[in-house]
């Protein structure tokens, strides 16, 4: 494989001990994503230096040779980090996970997300020309071997595919950073869960006191058979109806509250100021970039499943997130007339 480095000059020293390489990559260093990963992958930038990570064997024609990991110098904390440290081991983690590799030529941003919605693989981007003869080959987005597992082929035009999740994403982290738009429908969302919950409890308790009285009923057609009041066969014939009637109630009763666990899941308020307070740092970062690069969309978006139709599933790493996704017509709604009125206000 051929391969590039650039020597940057580790500061005070003038020697150039330190290369990041940039193995496939264009070879002028650009602030590109291929960059950044490897920029997040590099200890450097936490605040670790590494001596003798490379060697220079000639200065002149840039012949690196890799020390072996066990002669490498490692001082830790040597320099104020560039990166959090948390944000560094989370995104290698991440890429480790995901098989991310960015020594290809030319990784696409959303490779490693895609997934198909019928037999949940990941999907491939493979190069296809068009039936036009010398027609440039484009990258499109396909559920490989879809034949033997009996699944849809999905071919999907990668680069008009990724605008549109980029411009969703966007549209979705910009209604998110704006608290008043925010705030004003997920309320919303959150009340109706809390009616919702309080829904179920009533069916609960109300179920609860069906079955007492059952029950009490059952005693008192126990006792009358006792006394002589009531006959054997009558007392067989009540009691059955009776126990049928509350085994499903007992059903219905399990039915609810396993409603009601998930309905409880949706408001906890486990680790909810962290998370908060992790995703507004992260949407602010988003919105600031020019280009966006695979680190912040990867934290932001857990999967994205597309279906035969093209129809596409985002899936966000943030509850918040995914209830703007649900009800993504509503909020731009309510985007739209409030800022109607912020702009009423201004000309007032
Ligand atoms: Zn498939």
């Amino acid at each position: 494989m051929k391969t590039k480095q650039t020597i940057v000059k580790q500061q005070g020293s003038g020697e150039p001990t330190h290369s990041f390489s940039c193995d496939g990559g264009s070879g002028s260093y650009s602030w590109n994503e291929v960059t950044l990963c490897n920029m997040l992958k590099n200890e450097v930038y936490i605040g670790n230096t590494i001596q003798n990570k490379k060697t220079v064997v000639s200065y002149k024609v840039k012949k690196i040779r890799t020390v072996e990991k066990e002669n490498q110098i490692r001082v830790n904390n040597t320099h104020e980090p560039i990166i959090d440290e948390d944000v560094f081991e989370k995104v290698n983690s991440i890429l480790e996970k995901r098989g991310t590799n960015t020594k290809l030529k030319y990784d696409y941003l959303l490779r490693g997300l895609l997934y198909c919605y019928h037999c949940k693989r990941k999907l491939q981007i493979v190069l296809k020309k068009n039936s036009r003869r010398n027609s440039k080959s484009h990258p499109y987005i396909t559920c490989v071997g879809h034949k033997s597992r009996g699944c849809y082929p999905l071919s999907i035009n990668y680069e008009k595919f990724e605008k549109h999740i980029l411009y969703i994403v966007k549209k979705i982290a910009k209604i998110y950073a704006d608290k008043e738009v925010f705030y004003s429908v997920y309320e919303k969302y959150q009340n109706k869960t809390l009616d919702i919950r309080e829904g179920f409890k009533k069916k609960i308790e109300k179920i609860e006191k069906a079955v007492f009285e059952i029950n009490s009923d059952l005693d008192k057609m126990y006792m009358d058979k006792l006394k002589g009041v009531l006959l054997e066969e009558d007392y067989i014939r009540y009691s059955q109806k009776f126990i049928f009637e509350r085994t499903n109630l007992m059903k219905q009763k399990e039915e609810l509250q396993q409603r009601l666990i998930q309905t409880e899941e949706k408001i906890s308020y486990k680790n909810k100021t962290k998370e908060e307070k992790e995703l507004d740092e992260l949407i602010e970062n988003f919105l600031k970039l020019e280009q966006i690069d695979k680190i912040y969309l990867y934290r932001l978006i857990n999967k994205i499943e597309i279906d035969k139709d093209k129809n596409v599933y985002i899936y966000f790493n943030f509850s918040k997130l995914n209830s703007i996704n649900e009800n993504l017509d509503e909020f731009i709604k309510i985007e739209e007339i409030i800022n109607e009125n912020n702009q009423k206000r201004k000309v007032v």
